[in-house]
C-alpha cells in the first residue's frame, strides 16, 4: 500500500478471481463453457473491430434490440454492462447506504462483500441452513436491499420461482437482487416477475452459458424507474462500460439460441453422469442446478483434494470459509475432462 491510498480503502479485501493457469491443465475452476463461441460470433466481433477508431454505441442499441426481440421485454427494461460484476455494483452503488445495508447469505458470490466494502455500504450476512440451503423465512419482510444468487454459488443449489417470489413481494420497499448467472443450467427465471414487481432487479450474464467469459458481458433487467438509477449510475463512471467488439459478438450470439439451449442440455447431461461417478466413489454432492458441482469426500480434506487432483493437472477451486472448506467446486467442462477428473479421484482414493 502506498502513503496515498485513502484511509477508507486501508482494510479492504479485493475479490480473488478463479486461477488463470499458464501451464496446460484442465481447467474446471472457473465455470467457464467448454464450448467457444460459435463461428459467427467471432466474425462478428472481428468486423467490429475494424471500427475502433469510433467510440462505441453507449446505449447498445443493437444488442438490445436483439435482447427484446428473443425476451419480449422493453428497451427501458434492461440495461447492458461489463460482466454481471459491473450491474451488481452498480445495484451496490445505487441501493445500499448506511440506512439500507445490504443482505446477502453467509455463503454465496464472494464478489458481493467486496461490492459492499469498496462502496462503503454495510451488509449484514444470513447464515444458510446446515445443508446450504437459503431459508426463505430469514428473507421475508426484513426492508433491506436483498442480493441472492438463484442458483447460489457455489453450492449450486437453486430456489423455487415461487419462493423467490415470496421474498420480492414481502420486500416491496426495497430492491431485491436476483443474480441469475447460472439459471441456464436448469434454475427458474424470475424475469417472468419483472413487469409485476418494481423493486425486482435480475442480473444474467454471457460468461457462462454463452461461452463469452472473455468478452465481459452482462445484463440487468428490471423495472424502467429501476433500470434509470443503474443507467444514472453508469452515464456517471462509464458510458462507454461494454466494448464494440463485445456488443457485436452478443449480438450474434443471441442468434444461436438454439445452439446455446442444446449446449446448456449437453452441460446438464454431463454434470448427472459426474454426479453419479463422483457419488459411486464416496462423494458427497450438493443438488446442483448450475454448471459445477460441489463435492466432498468423508475420507479427504477439500484442500487435499484439490491439491492431489492439481498435481495430476486437474484445476478445481477450493474455498478456505471454514463452513465450506471440505468441499470443491468443480466445473462441468467437456465429457472427456469429465472423465480425467473421475480418473483421477479414484486413484487418489487408492492411494489414500
Ligand atoms: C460468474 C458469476 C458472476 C459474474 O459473472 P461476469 O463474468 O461478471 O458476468 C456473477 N455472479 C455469480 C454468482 C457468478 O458465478
Amino acid at each position: 500500500m502506498s502513503r496515498f491510498l485513502s484511509k477508507k480503502h486501508a482494510s479492504l479485501v479485493p475479490y480473488t478471481p478463479g486461477e488463470q493457469p499458464r501451464e496446460r491443465l484442465v481447467k474446471l475452476n472457473t465455470n467457464e463453457s467448454p464450448f467457444p463461441p460459435p463461428a459467427s460470433v467471432c466474425a462478428a466481433a472481428e468486423e467490429a473491430a475494424k471500427n475502433l477508431q469510433l467510440y462505441n454505441d453507449p446505449e447498445c442499441r443493437a444488442l438490445t434490440d436483439a435482447w427484446c426481440e428473443l425476451t419480449g421485454l422493453s428497451r427501458e427494461q434492461v440495461i447492458f454492462t461489463n460482466g454481471s460484476d459491473e450491474v451488481l455494483n452498480y445495484a451496490f452503488l445505487a441501493f445500499c447506504d448506511d440506512a439500507h445495508p445490504a443482505v446477502f447469505p453467509d455463503i454465496t458470490y464472494g464478489f458481493y462483500k467486496v461490492f459492499a466494502a469498496v462502496n462503503g455500504v454495510p451488509y449484514e450476512e444470513i447464515p444458510l441452513a446446515e445443508d446450504l440451503t437459503v431459508r426463505v423465512e430469514d428473507y421475508l419482510s426484513i426492508h433491506k436491499p436483498i442480493f441472492l444468487a438463484n442458483p447460489n454459488a457455489p453450492s449450486g443449489i437453486a430456489l423455487p420461482l415461487s419462493d423467490v417470489e415470496r421474498i420480492v413481494a414481502s420486500n416491496p420497499d426495497t430492491p431485491v437482487v436476483i443474480d441469475e448467472a447460472y439459471v441456464d443450467f436448469g434454475g427458474e427465471s424470475a424475469v417472468s416477475l419483472i413487469g409485476k414487481y418494481d423493486n425486482l432487479l435480475v442480473t444474467q450474464t454471457f460468461s457462462k452459458s454463452r461461452s463469452m467469459a472473455g468478452a465481459r458481458l452482462g445484463i440487468g433487467i428490471a423495472s424502467p424507474a429501476l433500470i434509470r438509477d443503474l443507467a444514472t449510475i453508469k452515464y456517471s463512471t462509464n458510458p462507454y462500460n461494454v466494448n464494440a467488439m463485445t456488443q457485436a459478438a452478443g449480438r450474434a450470439m443471441l442468434l444461436c439460441e438454439a445452439e446455446v439451449r442444446e449446449r446448456c442440455k449437453r452441460i446438464i447431461e454431463t454434470r448427472e453422469w459426474t454426479a453419479r461417478e463422483l457419488t459411486a466413489l464416496g462423494f458427497t454432492l450438493t443438488p446442483s442446478k448450475t454448471n459445477f458441482l460441489f463435492a466432498r469426500h468423508p475420507r479427504l480434506s477439500g484442500e487435499k483434494l484439490y491439491t492431489a487432483l492439481r498435481a495430476r493437472g486437474i484445476l478445481v477451486r477450493h474455498f478456505s470459509s471454514e463452513r465450506i472448506a471440505a468441499y470443491n467446486r468443480i466445473t462441468v467442462g467437456s465429457r472427456a475432462d469429465m472423465e480425467k477428473l473421475v480418473a483421477a479421484a479414484r486413484e487418489i482414493l487408492e492411494q489414500q
